[in-house]
C-alpha cells in the first residue's frame, strides 16, 4: 500500500502548502472553532495542525489512516452533492506514506485519547495511548524523506512559508468564524481571534490587507432574487499598481474567476487607470444548483448557469457602492 499511497501522494500533495490545505479541510469539516499551525523549516521539517474539532474515535483512527476511507460519502448519490471540503478519503493515507505522520485525537465527551501512526512498506498503523485535549492533532515530520525526487523540488523555506501563509490568509478570509494562530520557527506570524461582530471582521481584513483596507475600503452587502454580495471592496483612490488584496469567494469557495475579475473591473471602470489594480474580498452567494464548482478544482473556476445575470448583478452591486465611495 505505500507505493499505492505514494502514487495519490503525488497528486494531492505538491509541497507543504497543499499538506496544510488538507489538513485544515479536515478540520473544518470537524467543525473545528480553532486551528493552530505550526511550521518548522517552510514544513520541509514539521507541519503541526491542533484543532479543537470533533475528533477520531480510537476505533476510527486506523480506517482514517487508510486509503479510500472517508466518513463523509455515506451513499454514492452523495458524491454528486458534496458540501464538504473533503474529497474521496486519500489524503491522510497520501501524506503519511510521504512523510512521518502522527494523529492524535480526542472526541469531544470521551475520557481517552489515542495516537496512530502509519509505518513502514506495508504502511502498519500502531495506535497507543495519548494526551490531548478534545479535538485532533496532526504532526507531518519530514516530508518528502522518502522520496528524494520530490523533496529535490522543494524551494526555500521561505518560498514555501509564504505559500502556506498566503493558504492560511485567504483561509481566514473566508472563515471569520474559526481563530486562526500561525506559527513558523516559534515566532508568531499571524494570530487571529474569532470574528463575530461586523467590526471585529473588518478589522481582521485590515490585519490581512494592510492599512489601506482598514482606512478606505467599503463593507457593501446587496441581494438580488437568489444572489447575494457582501465583502470589502477598496476605493478607487487607494489602489496602487500592486494589488493589495483580491480575493473572491463563490459559496465559501476560494475563486479566481474570469467573470468575477471581469465583472469587478468593469465596476471600476474609468475611475481606475489602467496601471491600477483593483482591492477587493467578495462572497457570493448562489444557489448550488446554479453553479458548477467541478469544472477546474485546482484552477479555482466556476461555471455559473446563468452566466450573463450574475456578472450583471456584480457590476451593478460594486457600482452603487463604488459610487457612494467616490462621492
Ligand atoms: P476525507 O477528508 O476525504 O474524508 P482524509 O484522508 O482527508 O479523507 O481524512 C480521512 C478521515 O479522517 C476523514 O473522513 C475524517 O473522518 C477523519 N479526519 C481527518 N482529519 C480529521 C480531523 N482533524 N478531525 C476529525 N476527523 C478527521
Ligand atoms: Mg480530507
Amino acid at each position: 500500500p505505500q507505493l499505492a499511497n505514494q502514487i495519490a501522494a503525488g497528486e494531492v500533495v505538491e509541497r507543504p502548502a497543499s499538506v496544510v490545505k488538507e489538513l485544515v479541510e479536515n478540520s473544518l469539516d470537524a467543525g473545528a472553532s480553532q486551528i493552530d499551525i505550526d511550521i518548522e523549516k517552510g514544513g520541509s521539517k514539521l507541519i503541526r495542525i491542533r484543532d479543537n474539532g470533533a475528533g477520531i474515535a480510537e476505533h476510527e483512527l486506523v480506517l482514517a489512516l487508510s486509503r479510500h476511507a472517508t466518513s463523509k460519502i455515506s451513499e454514492l448519490n452523495d458524491l454528486a452533492q458534496i458540501t464538504s471540503l473533503g474529497f474521496r478519503g486519500e489524503a491522510l493515507a497520501s501524506i503519511s506514506s510521504v512523510s512521518r505522520l502522527t494523529l492524535t485525537s480526542k472526541p469531544a465527551g470521551q475520557t481517552a485519547a489515542w495516537q496512530a501512526q502509519a509505518e513502514g512498506r506495508d504502511m502498519t498503523v500502531t495506535v497507543k495511548p495519548a494526551a490531548h485535549p478534545d479535538g485532533t492533532s496532526i504532526e507531518v515530520v519530514d516530508l518528502f524523506f522518502n522520496t528524494p525526487a520530490r523533496r529535490k523540488f522543494l524551494r526555500t523555506d521561505k518560498t514555501e512559508f509564504s505559500h502556506i501563509d498566503e493558504l492560511v490568509k485567504r483561509l481566514a478570509l473566508s472563515r471569520f468564524d474559526v481563530s486562526w494562530q500561525l506559527n513558523h520557527n516559534g515566532q508568531s506570524v499571524r494570530r487571529l481571534p474569532q470574528a463575530t461582530t461586523l467590526i471585529a471582521r473588518q478589522k481582521r481584513v485590515a490585519a490581512l490587507c494592510g492599512r489601506a483596507f482598514a482606512e478606505h475600503a467599503a463593507f457593501i452587502e446587496n441581494s438580488y432574487g437568489g444572489l447575494k454580495l457582501s465583502g470589502w471592496l477598496l476605493a478607487p483612490q487607494a489602489c496602487q499598481q500592486q494589488p493589495l488584496c483580491q480575493y473572491s469567494y463563490v459559496n465559501g469557495r476560494m475563486m479566481r474567476d474570469k467573470l468575477l475579475n471581469h465583472a469587478i473591473r468593469q465596476a471600476y471602470g474609468e475611475r481606475l487607470s489602467q496601471e491600477q489594480q483593483p482591492g477587493f474580498v467578495l462572497f457570493l452567494e448562489i444557489d448550488p444548483a446554479e453553479v458548477d464548482v467541478n469544472v477546474h478544482p485546482a484552477k479555482h473556476e466556476v461555471r455559473f448557469h446563468q452566466a450573463r445575470l450574475v456578472h450583471d448583478f456584480v457590476v451593478s452591486a460594486l457600482s452603487d457602492a463604488l459610487a457612494q465611495l467616490t462621492d
